[in-house]
């Protein structure tokens, strides 16, 4: 499973009540998209939610994709968001706690954490193959993203 699997709502009960509607907890499911971050429900949400849900539409569901919102863009662009937390040097429970405070998202740190090993290991792999296919830019540039996911 996708770390954008992973993600979900906060206070997802309650929204949902307050929108008079359910829909699942999880983040990235189509529905969610559609209803919390895409419906005419908006103006039934409290302030401070609805902030929170008009920045995650602007950061992640802003593509002019046919098939937006389900077009995989918010989710490239989400895990690009974490590994940019990671770069500027949080760790799991710090990312954690900011996608909380930036979007009313969570997820569990062990799963933030196998994410970033995950890629980790995905970088160091293309980098072997631009090593060995004989692209040392290549290498030198997928050895230094995964150096300042590491660090
Ligand atoms: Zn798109």
């Amino acid at each position: 499973m996708a770390i954008t699997d992973k993600i979900y709502v906060k206070n997802h009960q309650q929204l949902a009540s307050q929108l008079e509607t359910s829909f699942p907890k999880s983040a990235f499911s189509g529905a969610t998209l559609d209803i919390l971050f895409q419906g005419e429900g908006l103006a039934k949400l409290d302030e401070a939610t609805q902030d929170r849900v008009l920045d995650f539409a602007e950061d992640f569901l802003d593509c002019d994709c046919q098939a937006n919102p389900h077009c995989g863009c918010a989710e490239r662009k989400f895990i690009r968001y974490l590994l940019e937390l990671r770069e500027q040097g949080m760790g799991p429970d710090a990312i954690v706690d900011v996608m909380g405070e930036e979007y009313m998202l969570y997820a569990y740190p062990g799963d933030v954490l196998s994410f970033l090993d995950n890629s980790i290991r995905t970088l160091e792999a293309a980098e072997m193959l631009a090593d060995v296919d004989d692209h040392p830019e290549k290498a030198d540039e997928l050895r230094s993203v995964r150096e300042n996911l590491a660090r």
